[in-house]
Order: C-alpha cells, then sequence, then structure tokens
C-alpha cells in the first residue's frame, strides 16, 4: 500500500523566522490532536532562504515532516549565478524536491526538456522528484483534461530507471490559486491515466509503487473525497498549506 503524502508548497510565501514559527505551530497541533503520525507523511516546501533553519529546528524537535526545495538546477555545481544545486538540498536533508511546477513553466520558460534534466539531476543527487504535470484552461478545451499532463510526464521520466523513487502531481492550472478544485472525480480520471504511463515508461511495480498527488486549491473541506479516489494518494497544497487549522486538518483528513 501506498502511505499517502500531504505536501505544503509555501512559494514565495514565510521568511526563515516565519517558517520556524510556523512548523512548530503546525507540530503542536497535530500533537494536541494526537494525530498519527505513521498514517501519512507530511512534506513541507519552503523557500531555499528557509530551509537551513527549518532542517536545524526537525532535527531539534524530532518533528517528523518531510522537506523539500521548490526547484533546483540542472547542473551540479559551477558558474551559474543565482542556481541551486541538488547536492546542497541533499545537504540539508531534503528527500524531495518540486519540478516542473506550473509557474515555473509559465514565469520561468522551463520546458520539458528542462524538466526531464532537473528530475535527472535530483536523481543524482539522491532527491525524491515530485513531477508536477497539469494542463491550462485553455488545454482543457482544445484536448481536454489528461492529454497535456500525460504528454508531460512521458517527458519528465525519460531516462529514468524503473526503481527509481518518484512522486507526481497533477495540478489541473486552472484549479490552482483559483478555489475551483477539480472535482473528485476528474483527478481520479486523470490520475489513473498517469499511473498507466508509470507503468508504460517504468514498470507495473513502479506504477504501483508511486505516489500519485492531486493539487489545485485543495482544503480541509473536499480533501477526503480526493483521499478516497483508488488513483490520489495525496496533496500538493498551496495557499491552504499556510494556514496550521486548514493545513493540520488536511493531514488529518481520515478524522
Ligand atoms: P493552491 O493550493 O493555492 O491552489 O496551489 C496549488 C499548488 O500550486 C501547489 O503546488
Amino acid at each position: 500500500a501506498r502511505t499517502p503524502l500531504i505536501a505544503g508548497n509555501w512559494k514565495m510565501n514565510l521568511d526563515h523566522l516565519q517558517a520556524v514559527a510556523f512548523v512548530q505551530k503546525l507540530h503542536w497541533t497535530l500533537k494536541d490532536a494526537k494525530h498519527d503520525e505513521d498514517s501519512v507523511e507530511v512534506a513541507v516546501f519552503p523557500p531555499f532562504t528557509d530551509l537551513r533553519t527549518v532542517q536545524t529546528l526537525l532535527d531539534a524537535d524530532k518533528i517528523p515532516f518531510a522537506l523539500g526545495g521548490q526547484d533546483l538546477s540542472t547542473k551540479d555545481s559551477g558558474a551559474y549565478t543565482g542556481e541551486i544545486s541538488g547536492a546542497f538540498l541533499s545537504k540539508l536533508d531534503c528527500g524531495y524536491v518540486i519540478i516542473g511546477h506550473s509557474e515555473r513553466r509559465e514565469y520561468h520558460a522551463e520546458t520539458d526538456e528542462i524538466v526531464a534534466a532537473k528530475v535527472q539531476a535530483a536523481l543524482r543527487h539522491g532527491l525524491v522528484p515530485v513531477i508536477c504535470v497539469g494542463e491550462t484552461a485553455e488545454d482543457l478545451d482544445k484536448h481536454g483534461a489528461s492529454a497535456v499532463p500525460v504528454s508531460q510526464l512521458k517527458a519528465a521520466l525519460e531516462n529514468v530507471p524503473a526503481s527509481a523513487e518518484v512522486v507526481v502531481a497533477y495540478e489541473p492550472v486552472w484549479a490552482i490559486g483559483s478555489g475551483q478544485a477539480a472535482t473528485a472525480e476528474q483527478a481520479q480520471d486523470v490520475c489513473a491515466k498517469l499511473r498507466d504511463v508509470l507503468a508504460a515508461e517504468l514498470d507495473a511495480d513502479a506504477a504501483a509503487r508511486t505516489r500519485i498527488l492531486y493539487g489545485g486549491s485543495v482544503k480541509a473541506a473536499n480533501i477526503a473525497g480526493f483521499m478516497r479516489q483508488p488513483d490520489v494518494d495525496g496533496a500538493l497544497v498551496g495557499g491552504a498549506s499556510l494556514l496550521i487549522d486548514e493545513f493540520s486538518s488536511i493531514i488529518r483528513y481520515q478524522k
């Protein structure tokens, strides 16, 4: 069985001091609620400048959250001003790195080729890539929901060995930050097709083992519906991951 993964993508929010207060409060809130830590994996994706501070806190207070970066360089080191190597993320105990978020694809012109190169960079440094795919409203109109995410995932998995651990996040662009989430059935439909891509590009075992998340206006009120779907194994949460009560309710969706 796949362990559910609830991931908070903070995007460009919370400086390193705010991050400490937030992570502590979230941990206490879950403890107070007697949340069963083993039932669901929690991961946070702070800005790069917060990572060292959050790492230190997680370690010192034995807080069982996984940590990840929001992006990484295709390169490992060198004259690439402003870039962050996967090696640096690994050193900070990051287990994960988000790759190909629609905001990177849109505002930083990340192509499928760049996304594939970043997936390779993540794997070189022992990071689990959280590969984001999703269609825009225009794609949805023209090609239906699954065509673009399917082709984006195929491209991202090029040269990925079947034994690699990856996470896939299906995030319809029209659902991100819009308050208009996909329905649980829409998410299930695309996630099932993405699992078929995993089977075809990797193998049946990888398809069975890999977690596929839904993202896009996830909140406490809709998480349970997504989690009931057989091919949805968790959520990549943006706005609601910045609100203690909302995010802790999402993590405790079984209650
Ligand atoms: P929202 O949850 O704010 O819609 O953002 C989703 C997202 O982009 C997570 O990566």
